[in-house]
Parts: C-alpha cells; sequence; structure tokens
C-alpha cells in the first residue's frame, strides 16, 4: 500500500532539495559572500533553479502525481497525503505554463540585481539600479502574461505570494482600511499627549544590541539548536528545511528599534518555520501557508508582543542591564511610550503600528501602476516620492531613504507588499481567538512566559506550513474570514490608552 505515494514523496524530496540549495546559495550571497562572487553565483543560482523547474514540470513528476492522486483518493481529504499531493499538483499547473528558461533567466537577473541594489542604496544611486530593475520589470510582465486570461495582470503577481487572493480583494479591503488608518493618525497627531523618542537615538554598542536581541528570541521560543543569526543589508528569514531555519537582522549604532524589532519579526517568521510538522519535511509545504500567514507570525511578535506592555514589564529591566547609561534612570511608561511613538516616518520597516500600513499602499498602488504599464522604471524616483507626500506628508531627502529603501523589488518581488497589511488584519484576528484560549496570557507574558503562547501557535498554525491554504487555514483557526476589525479595535485601544485619546 502507498507505494505510489513514496514514490511520489521521493520525488518530491529531490525537487525540496534543489530549491533548498538555492536557498543556501541566497542565504550565503546575502551574509558572507564578498562581492566579486556575483556574477557566477548568478550561474550558480540560474542553473539549480533551472534544473528544480525541469523536474517538477518534467514527464516522470507529472505521472508520480498523477499515480499517487489516484492513490490516495479515497483518503481523509486533511490527511498528509491528500493535502501534499493537492499543492504539488497545484505547484505543478502553475509551474507548467512559465518555460525554463525564464526561471533560468529570471534568477540571473534577480541574483545581478541583489548586488547593484546594495551598491545603489549604500551610494544613493538609482541609476546604478535603474538597468537590472527594468529587466526584472520586463521578466515579470513576461511571467503575467503566461497566465492570460486574468481578471487583473497584477493577479499573477499576488498570487505567487498570497495564492487564491485577487487584486480587487486587496483593493477593497485596503479602501476599507484607508480611510479609518488615516483618521487615527490624525486623532493622534492633533489631539494626542505628544511623545518624545530620543532617548532611543543614542549611541547603543552594537554587540550589547546583539546580545539582547538574540536573549529576547530565545526566550520568545527561537531554537539556536536549529538556526542562526546572521548580519545582512535587509533583514530576512530562511529556511532549508524544519532542521535549519535562519535569521539574519542588522544595526544601527545610533537607534535601538532597528535591531531590535528586526530580530524580533525575523524571530517570528523563524520560529513558524521551525514549528512544522516533521511529516511534511522534504516538501514544498515547509513553508508558509502564503507570505500573509508568515508575516502574521512575524507581525504577532513584533508588535502585538515585542511592542506591548507586559513584554516590557518583563524584559524592560534587562534591557537597562545592557544599558545603564542610556536608560537606567527610564522609568518603563516613558520607554513603552516612546516605542510607539506614532510618527510620520520614511523608513517602512521601523514605522509605527498606526502609519505602518500607508507604506503598504503606497507600494501597492506603485506596483499595480507597473504592471498596468502605466509607469515606467525610470518614473519610480518620482512617482515614490509624490505618494510619500500625499500618504505620510513627508519627501525623501534621497533615493536610499525612498524608493531604494526595500530589498523586494532587487529579488523580483514586485505583489509581496501587500502581504505585510493582509499579516497585520491576520495576526490581529489569530491574538484574538488565542486570548481566548489562554485566559491567562497577558499574565504569562509580564513573567517572560512563552512556552503556553508558542505550543498554541505551533498547534493551530505552525505544524500545518502550506497544508491549508491561506483563508482556509484563517477560517479552520479563528471561525472567520479575513477582516479589518480586529486589527483596528487592537489599534484603537493601544493608541487610546498611549495618546490618553478617550
Ligand atoms: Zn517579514
Amino acid at each position: 500500500m502507498a507505494e505510489k505515494y513514496q514514490k511520489f514523496r521521493e520525488l518530491t524530496g529531490e525537487i525540496f532539495d534543489l530549491d533548498a540549495v538555492v536557498s543556501v546559495l541566497g542565504w550565503d550571497q546575502q551574509t558572507y559572500m564578498p562581492p566579486g562572487g556575483a556574477q557566477v553565483r548568478a550561474m550558480h543560482i540560474a542553473t539549480v533553479s533551472r534544473l528544480w523547474h525541469e523536474k517538477l514540470t518534467g514527464d516522470e513528476y507529472s505521472a508520480a502525481l498523477e499515480a499517487a492522486r489516484e492513490e490516495t483518493a479515497d483518503l481523509d481529504p486533511d490527511s498528509d497525503e491528500v493535502r501534499v499531493v493537492r499543492y504539488m499538483q497545484r505547484e505543478v499547473d502553475k509551474w507548467i505554463k512559465v518555460p525554463s528558461e525564464w526561471v533560468n533567466e529570471f534568477k540571473r537577473v534577480t541574483t545581478l540585481a541583489h548586488q547593484a541594489w546594495e551598491e545603489a542604496r549604500a551610494q544613493d544611486d538609482f541609476a546604478h539600479f535603474q538597468p537590472l530593475l527594468e529587466e526584472i520589470v520586463k521578466l515579470r510582465r513576461q511571467y503575467v502574461e503566461y497566465f492570460a486570461p486574468y481578471d487583473h495582470p497584477y493577479d499573477p503577481l499576488l498570487n505567487y505570494f498570497e495564492p487564491g487572493m485577487k487584486t480587487s480583494e486587496v483593493k477593497s479591503v485596503f479602501d476599507e482600511l484607508r480611510p479609518r488608518q488615516v483618521e487615527l493618525v490624525q486623532e493622534i497627531t492633533e489631539r494626542g499627549l505628544p511623545v518624545d523618542d530620543a532617548v532611543l537615538h543614542q549611541d547603543f554598542e552594537e554587540s550589547k544590541q546583539w546580545d539582547f536581541g538574540v536573549e529576547v528570541i530565545k526566550a520568545l521560543g527561537y531554537d539556536f539548536e536549529r538556526g542562526r543569526q546572521d548580519k545582512a543589508a535587509h533583514p530576512f528569514t530562511t529556511s532549508f528545511g524544519i532542521g535549519d531555519v535562519r535569521i539574519t537582522t542588522r544595526f544601527d549604532p545610533k537607534y535601538l528599534g532597528t535591531a531590535l524589532f528586526g530580530t524580533i519579526h525575523e524571530g517570528g517568521h523563524a520560529m513558524y518555520g521551525q514549528g512544522m510538522s516533521p511529516s511534511l519535511d522534504r516538501t514544498n509545504l515547509i513553508d508558509g501557508a502564503s507570505y500573509g500567514i508568515h508575516e502574521s507570525q512575524s507581525r504577532m511578535m513584533e508588535n502585538l508582543v515585542g511592542r506591548s506592555r507586559p513584554f516590557w514589564i518583563a524584559f524592560y529591566p534587562r534591557l537597562q542591564e545592557y544599558f545603564p547609561s542610556q536608560l537606567g534612570e527610564l522609568d518603563l511608561e516613558t520607554f513603552y511610550r516612546a516605542i510607539n511613538k506614532v510618527k510620520p516616518s520614511l523608513i517602512r520597516v521601523e514605522a509605527d503600528e498606526a502609519t505602518y500600513n500607508l507604506h503598504i499602499m503606497l507600494r501597492f498602488e506603485i506596483e499595480i501602476a507597473l504592471a498596468e504599464n502605466k509607469i515606467s522604471v525610470a518614473d519610480l524616483p518620482e512617482v515614490w516620492n509624490s505618494k510619500m507626500q500625499e500618504y505620510l506628508g513627508l519627501t525623501p531627502p534621497n533615493d536610499a531613504k525612498g524608493v531604494l529603501q526595500d530589498v523586494h523589488w532587487s529579488s523580483g518581488y514586485i505583489g509581496y507588499f501587500a502581504t505585510y497589511s493582509l499579516g497585520n488584519l491576520m495576526a490581529s484576528q489569530f491574538w484574538a481567538k488565542m486570548e481566548e484560549d489562554i485566559p491567562d496570557l497577558t499574565n504569562q507574558i509580564e513573567r517572560a512566559q512563552f512556552a503556553e503562547m508558542l505550543s498554541w501557535l505551533r498547534e493551530n498554525i505552525h505544524q500545518h506550513g502550506a497544508k491549508f491554504e491561506p483563508m482556509e487555514l484563517l477560517q479552520r483557526v479563528t471561525g472567520n474570514t479575513l477582516s479589518v476589525e480586529p486589527y483596528l479595535r487592537y489599534l484603537r485601544a493601544k493608541y487610546e490608552d498611549i495618546y490618553k485619546l478617550a
């Protein structure tokens, strides 16, 4: 019995291995590879990616998949077997539309583009990145055409990160969110009790920032026996299997927030990766249900946990021990208000929770305009700056703090950004359910006890990997569809307290 399924799993494992090899190469590229390695690394990654694509879309795999589907047809529809087959069928159906040559070229160009983006950002020189970004946009427009007919040219790009989601759905969520988010920011800036965050902008020794961040994510549940942390230009998490899920971070010696919240964010992603079921290892289901679900886990750790008062009741005394001259005299409440200061700012990853989604909406609109061919890459700095003015009332002093700030487009990740906002919404939905199931949650966090929280997340979300589709998972866990209400309720309650708005 299940002989055909076994054969299918062996081939699936080989496909997974090739994918993981690309991830190892990418991790090395962004952490330790010398700049001179980029040209040949682009070839390594392109070649292995092409082999991955050929294997996934080849006749041998399709036949094994079909045989496994027949053999497992009568099993429980929620069993691993049925779900792995179904997921891989979707992968094949998607990737068979895309030629291997495209995969090869896309991987080659994006590997080179990463290097160019890093240099362009460091030197504040958009022109240095522009030619490669133009190639990426061209390749992405080609990719979209492989999926014609579509309702909207952005749909195939969005679906790459958020399976099943339509551009029109994200638009309507944002239309619902935007006025209420803007209203909250206005209320805070016009009527709120002023918050001073100067204490966060002092000299903070990098090695101590590193040690404190590690202490925090260890306490939250990130397992260093199955992971490690390194430095990168733009923080990311990467998984090579449940036994090796790595994170990266970066430091600003004059601002505490960059590394601290970046580390907690990536820790949230990584705990998801480490919590997946061993029964799914060496399949493509060792992945988030979607990028939105992934961001729900990272944004939950970063904000609902890491920017909460209970969390700092537990950790502030430790932070003061690390930085006695900077924070020794400062009381907890002033610190808590400082890390939650609402202020329109230039950099997305450092944005407060009230303005964060505005950063996403402007990127979403720019990407849609790119997909619709209404703007060109050369227009991007200007379009970016005018949207920053429109949404946040700011004009970046240079492109490094503007259009060049994010790594995503250099990786070909056009269609990703909306998942952060979806993640914010789902984080609040999951959290509301978790609070129901663990009535003592706040007290546990105040005592730095995270075991019950982590096992709730493992049980309900992490173990499943990509076994369920994102909206199906949300429904199973919370009993509800995607909603802006729990998120807006959470934000309002938090800021009414901090800014004394009531
Ligand atoms: Zn993230």
